[in-house]
């Protein structure tokens, strides 16, 4: 789960990163009252889950109260990246005399925490690493000895960090790697992270990522998910423990085994192309036990998609085997009743496939359509979309 800086930087200041005062607001209004408290120069700053705001024009300073106001309501509504601005973080403005980057996150590919750092932030570190990558030091962490001061130093003597703020800037180092371990995050980002013209270090903005499968243990995580911005269609499949990510296509998917359900997402958006461009309208593995509750489950929530016009039900029979899977869709088709209204295309194979089509031929239900291979029943299930949309 990304979080808001407004986010990031509460987390931040619980772990005593230095961030400056400030507080969010929805309206010019709240705006202007966050300002008055403050009661010095601040910075407007929409909050979306997007970089490069500075660039989009959504951080404004103001100097005024009224001024502050003013910048609000021109950041509010913003649309950035395709990301409409509901709030705006006010926060004291600070003198800036150098940007620097600072960042922990997980390295997938080489499975280890990464240490990036450089004295050359503010600007889009994925420029950076591109055109000057000398200037970006990379540092493998170990997640067991972790992060202390005298890495820190180390961290930063490699990024290029000024014999001036070192020292303090390691602290804050040390700080953040307590703030990434202790919220089971897995990117803590400060672009700018800078130095005051008291040589004072200040983390200026932050992006936080934090590890969902870690929820157990982070009871308070929950309150930091956005419910307004979370797709209603994701909410409910959560709700119900399903594997879903919706997509914009008009093929809605059911499969077992992600695997399976990436490459039927492939397929289907191939066969699609022959069909006016129809493409696959979500993601949802129903995993191993396909029951007719799981499969009753996995339907509601994509016939409840307005954009699905049909339906690719993809299942190999392993431990659960064919005839089970079929009798979890008839079953399934009977408790949804008459809020089934789209086409189903269902391909089976794998274990007891023969008993499988058997009872889904013997239910002979009107939405339902077996087809034997994989690619054939995608190009069906795409070839219903276009006709249906
Ligand atoms: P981003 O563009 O989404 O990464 O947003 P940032 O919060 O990093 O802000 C972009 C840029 O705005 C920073 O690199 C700074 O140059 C500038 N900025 C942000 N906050 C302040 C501030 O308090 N004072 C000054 N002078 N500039 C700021
Ligand atoms: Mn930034």
């Amino acid at each position: 789960m990304d979080l808001y800086e407004y986010q990031a930087r509460d987390l931040f200041a619980a772990h005593g990163v230095p961030v400056l005062p400030g507080s969010v607001a929805s309206s010019s209004d709240e705006a202007k009252a966050a300002a008055e408290a403050i009661g010095n120069q601040v910075v407007v700053k929409a909050q979306v889950k997007v970089g490069g705001r500075g660039k989009a024009g959504g951080v404004k300073l103001a100097k005024t109260p009224d001024e502050a106001k003013e910048k609000a309501e021109a950041i509010l509504g913003m649309d950035i990246k395709g990301h409409t601005v509901h709030r705006v973080l006010v926060a004291e403005a600070s003198d800036i005399s150098e940007e620097y980057y600072f960042s922990f996150l997980l390295d997938r590919s080489n499975r280890t925490f990464l240490a990036m750092a450089s004295s050359e932030g503010g600007v889009e570190i994925e420029v950076l690493a591109v055109e000057r990558p000398e200037a970006l030091a990379k540092v493998a962490i170990d997640p067991i000895a972790g992060v202390d001061k005298a890495l820190a130093l180390e961290i930063l003597k490699q990024g290029n960090f000024p014999a001036e703020v070192i020292d303090e800037a390691a602290d804050v180092v040390v700080k953040l790697w307590e703030t990434f371990v202790a919220e089971d995050a897995t990117l803590v980002e400060v672009n700018p992270l800078v130095r005051d013209p008291q040589n004072k270090i200040i983390a200026l903005d932050g992006k936080v990522t934090l590890d969902e499968n870690a929820s157990f243990r982070q009871p308070g995580h929950a309150a930091l998910v956005d419910k307004d911005a979370e797709d209603p269609l994701e909410a409910k499949a959560k709700a119900k423990d399903l594997n879903y990510v919706k997509l914009d296509g008009q093929v809605g998917i059911i499969g077992n085994g992600a695997g399976l359900v990436m490459s039927t997402l492939d397929v289907v958006a191939y066969a699609g192309e022959k069909h006016g461009g129809v493409k696959p309208a979500n993601f949802l593995d129903i995993g191993g036990g396909a029951s007719a509750d799981v499969m009753a489950a996995g339907l509601d929530v994509i016939l409840g998609d307005a954009d699905v016009k049909s339906v690719f039900v993809n299942v190999f029979g392993g431990i659960t085997a064919c005839d089970a899977v079929a009798n979890g869709i008839v079953e399934a088709l009977k408790i949804l009743g008459d809020s089934a209204t789209k086409p189903l295309v269902v391909r089976l194979d794998g274990n007891n496939v023969i008993e499988g089509r058997a009872i889904l031929a013997e239910a002979n239900h009107p939405l339902v359509t077996v087809v034997d291979t994989m690619d054939n029943a995608a190009d069906k299930a795409a070839e219903l979309a276009a006709a249906g949309a």
